[in-house]
């Protein structure tokens, strides 16, 4: 880690501390030639493979973008969405790989976009899902409604 006042080749770690979300580890570094201080933070990679077989670094923004066209004319907020983008992220982590597919993604936003707007998570299954007809929305629906009265009942007991 080159010193950024003097440029010198090496530099001290003075303290390190794991952000909030656990996801980064902040150092506070002293370079030993002119004493300047300076911050680093270190970030686990995590890449994520394309159906086309490109690969590109993971990026909440990507998964903001998706999910904003499904919330379209709904009441979710850019706050809302950077919250499901970071849910994501800290789902996806856990497994523990560096690399997964678009497909975990899709995956990974369902559960919290269904928790969000249900109008959206239809919009969003159906793209991630592939509906190809009316039923397949029914039975999205369906199954929305039966987890709804499960949670309702659940509730009155
Ligand atoms: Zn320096």
């Amino acid at each position: 880690m080159h010193c950024p006042f003097c440029r010198h080749s090496d530099s001290r770690v003075i303290d390190s501390r794991t952000s909030d979300d656990g996801l980064s580890i902040r150092r506070r570094r002293q370079c030993p030639e002119c004493g300047g201080r300076f911050s680093t933070i270190e970030t686990a990679s995590l890449n994520v493979i394309k159906r086309s077989g490109v690969i590109e670094p993971f990026s909440r923004e990507k998964v903001m973008s998706g999910v904003r066209k499904a919330c379209q004319g709904r009441p979710v907020t850019e706050g809302d969405l950077a919250v499901l983008a970071q849910t994501v992220e800290e789902a996806v982590r856990q497994t523990g790989s560096s690399q997964v597919d678009t497909n975990e993604i899709g995956l990974a936003i369902l559960g919290p976009l269904r928790e969000l707007d249900q109008i959206a998570y239809l919009r969003f299954a159906s793209v991630y899902q592939a509906f190809d007809t009316l039923e397949d929305f029914e039975s999205a629906i369906a199954q929305l409604r039966a987890d709804h009265h499960r949670l309702a009942s659940d509730l009155e007991e």
